[in-house]
């Protein structure tokens, strides 16, 4: 069911005690927010889900991890796997964000795997993709959005589709200070859109929530969730401060 979400990815970022000081900030300044139709989500690196999902018990805050192996188990050293989240309560998983392309050499293929094995492991994932500037700028981002999405989820039968969120993250737009405009966000979104309903139908296009990523702020988010098709945001930055991801849950 398509939902209102603003998530923040909190990246390599904050010790142990600088996520519990950031979840009490936060969940002070959502506490009287009713928020009865949008998920709030924070994704802590691996090593502090558990406290942060101890943190947000009583609160509204969903805890995701940031990443998993495609693998049940086995001798992949450093890796963490979908058992190994789910054991610790981990319902949500994002997968596919342009770090972990462009840093970790993550493949569509493998992707692929990701997506396939979160969703076999009952874990909802976030699949994040976009293009970059130089294929903006060829005007080649629709073919670029349109063949992540096939090379990675029009495999997907409809049910799966129930368990997927989009996080559509132009490449330029992270971690950059530059935002698509919100035009440009709607004009992508409604692509999006559009190219689910041609492979599946109305009904699983129309029931698919978009999230958009890059340089959200305060400042910009009420008019970049205004779009029809916009339906939240994936915060990095704004997401590690409490009064900046607050503000920005209170645009939505
Ligand atoms: C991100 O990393 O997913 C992201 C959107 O970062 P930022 O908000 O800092 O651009």
């Amino acid at each position: 069911m398509r939902q209102k979400i603003v998530a923040g990815n909190w990246k390599m970022n904050n010790d142990k005690s600088e996520t519990k000081s950031l979840i009490k900030g936060l969940n002070k300044s959502i506490k009287k927010l009713s928020l009865e139709n949008t998920r709030v989500i924070i994704a802590p690196s691996f090593v502090n889900l558990a406290s942060a999902i101890k943190k947000t018990k009583k609160s509204k805050i969903e805890v995701v991890s940031q990443n998993m192996h495609q693998s049940k188990s086995g001798a992949f050293t450093g890796e963490v796997s979908a058992d190994m989240l789910t054991s610790i309560g981990i319902k949500t998983v994002i997968i596919g964000h342009s770090e972990r392309r462009s840093i970790f050499n993550e493949t569509d293929n493998l992707l692929a795997e990701k997506v396939n094995s979160a969703l076999e492991n009952d874990l909802e994932t976030i699949f994040c993709f976009g293009e970059l500037l130089e294929d903006r700028k060829s005007g080649n981002h629709f073919n670029i959005v349109e063949e992540q999405l096939k090379n990675v989820l029009f495999q997907l039968d409809e049910i799966a589709w129930e368990n997927i969120i989009l996080a559509y993250e132009p490449v330029w737009a992270i971690g950059t200070g530059e935002t698509a405009s919100p035009e440009q966000a709607q004009e992508m979104h409604a692509f999006i859109r559009s190219i689910i309903e041609k492979q599946y139908n109305k009904k699983v296009a129309n029931a698919v929530s978009i999230l958009y990523g890059g340089s959200v702020k305060p400042a910009n988010a009420k008019e970049i969730f205004s779009k029809e098709d916009v339906d939240g945001g994936l915060i990095g930055g704004a997401s590690l401060n409490a009064a900046d991801f607050s503000a920005i849950i209170k645009a939505i």
